[in-house]
């Protein structure tokens, strides 16, 4: 039996670290992949990706990033201080922040007071920031084959529409790739070609904007004037071979409880997962990791996937509860003790390793991230 241990006892129960250095190299990297003429901007909606806006911005901003996108006025809000601080310190050199979801939210006149550029998704979108915010500046989004947000193609064979988009003060006119990550796939082309179309049809020089993390990777053909990168910033692999992107979250969780089931029995919920017979009559070891579904480890894991432990494997066992997980770690050869600490995202398991085992992708796994854990941001930026 182990003394009780003050330290182990009051240290956190679980580590978020967020490597800002990484962040910070993972955008210029992206940026050094485009031309000269073409500018690189940082997705941050979502609380940037669950890693934390503010720190994230602060730092993308530090390298030179001039082009925050976020998807509700509410999140722009959240950097908007921020990024006037910053501009007040250090240069007149204005950020801008462009809100994907549009005009809405808050009344066109609060947002562009406050200097925020709508996303136009809609001829409706376009007539109501004419009206109300005349030429304040706006971003045009055409959809091109996502068919979820943007002007129709066909709505620009309208005379009304072309003359309203005329008069509006635009910086951007952007599309949106649905298949940017699979770079074999027809549609990538296709929305490239439509969305050059569209870009003639509108017939004034604008500046255009198409590539997400995914897009960047299909070539110069798809860089135009801005690119707009979110989940490679953040580690996510963007291309389907190997992952040229940094990890940035790292993610741990203490142990909180070791025994020794016999076989036969079951741990966890639902009695899912029964102990196996040893074949060397050796007695089977689990640990009780202070993590679960409350905060963001998604349940779908049940039943399979696994923790890393001084770089070795343990897989889990049973159903994700709320607030714990069990793993097997029967096999270790220094076994480990209550208080250690468990890799749950890092060198051994990336997070589109764990969103591959919770069949899901690692942008659900990063905007699930909870709330409970201890968030350490380490990196020259801060
Ligand atoms: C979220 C989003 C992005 C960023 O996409 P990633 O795949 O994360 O790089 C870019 N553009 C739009 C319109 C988006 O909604």
């Amino acid at each position: 039996m182990t003394q009780p241990d003050q330290f182990t006892h009051a240290a956190p129960l679980s580590e978020l670290r967020i490597d800002l250095d990484a962040l910070a190299a993972n955008w210029l990297f992206l940026k050094s992949r485009l031309g000269a003429g073409a500018d690189c901007a940082g997705v941050v909606k979502a609380d940037a990706y669950g890693l934390g806006a503010v720190p994230v911005t602060r730092a993308l901003y530090a390298q030179g990033c001039r082009h925050f996108f976020v998807a509700h006025v509410g999140e722009a809000m959240e950097i908007l201080p921020l990024l006037e601080d910053l501009r007040t310190a250090a240069t007149a050199d204005r950020a801008q922040i462009y809100v994907l979801n549009g005009p809405r939210g808050m009344t066109a006149r609060d947002m562009a007071a406050a200097g925020l550029t709508p996303v136009l998704n809609s001829v409706e979108d376009i007539f109501y920031w004419l009206e109300k915010a005349s030429d304040a500046p706006a971003v045009l989004h055409i959809d091109t084959g996502m068919n979820r947000l943007g002007l129709s193609t066909s709505d620009l064979d309208r005379d009304d529409v072309l003359a309203a988009i005329s008069k509006l003060n635009l910086r951007y006119v952007m599309s949106h790739l649905a298949c940017g990550d699979e770079p074999a796939h027809a549609l990538n082309a296709r929305q490239l070609a439509a969305f050059k179309q569209a870009a003639v049809r509108l017939g004034r020089p604008l500046r255009l904007s198409l590539a997400n993390s995914s897009g960047i990777f299909l070539g110069g053909d798809y860089h135009f004037d801005l690119a707009r990168p979110g989940c490679a910033l953040y580690g996510i692999n963007p291309v389907p071979s190997n992952n040229p992107m940094r990890p940035v979250a790292a993610l741990s969780a203490r142990i909180v409880q070791i025994r020794a089931v016999p076989a036969g029995e079951t741990i966890g919920y639902g009695a899912s997962y029964t102990v196996p017979e040893t074949s060397n009559s050796g007695i089977k070891i689990y640990a009780t990791l202070s993590l679960g579904y409350a905060d963001g480890f998604l349940r779908s894991v049940s039943g399979r996937g696994a923790v890393y432990i001084n770089g070795q494997r343990c897989p889990l066992v049973g159903r994700v509860s709320m607030d714990s997980i069990v793993a097997d770690v029967s096999d270790l050869a220094t076994p480990p003790k209550t208080g250690d600490m468990a890799e749950v995202l890092g060198a051994s398991q990336s997070v589109d390793a764990l969103a591959a085992d919770a069949g899901t992708i690692g942008y659900e796994i990063l905007t699930s991230l909870g709330r409970r854990y201890t968030r350490i941001y380490t990196g020259t930026t801060i």
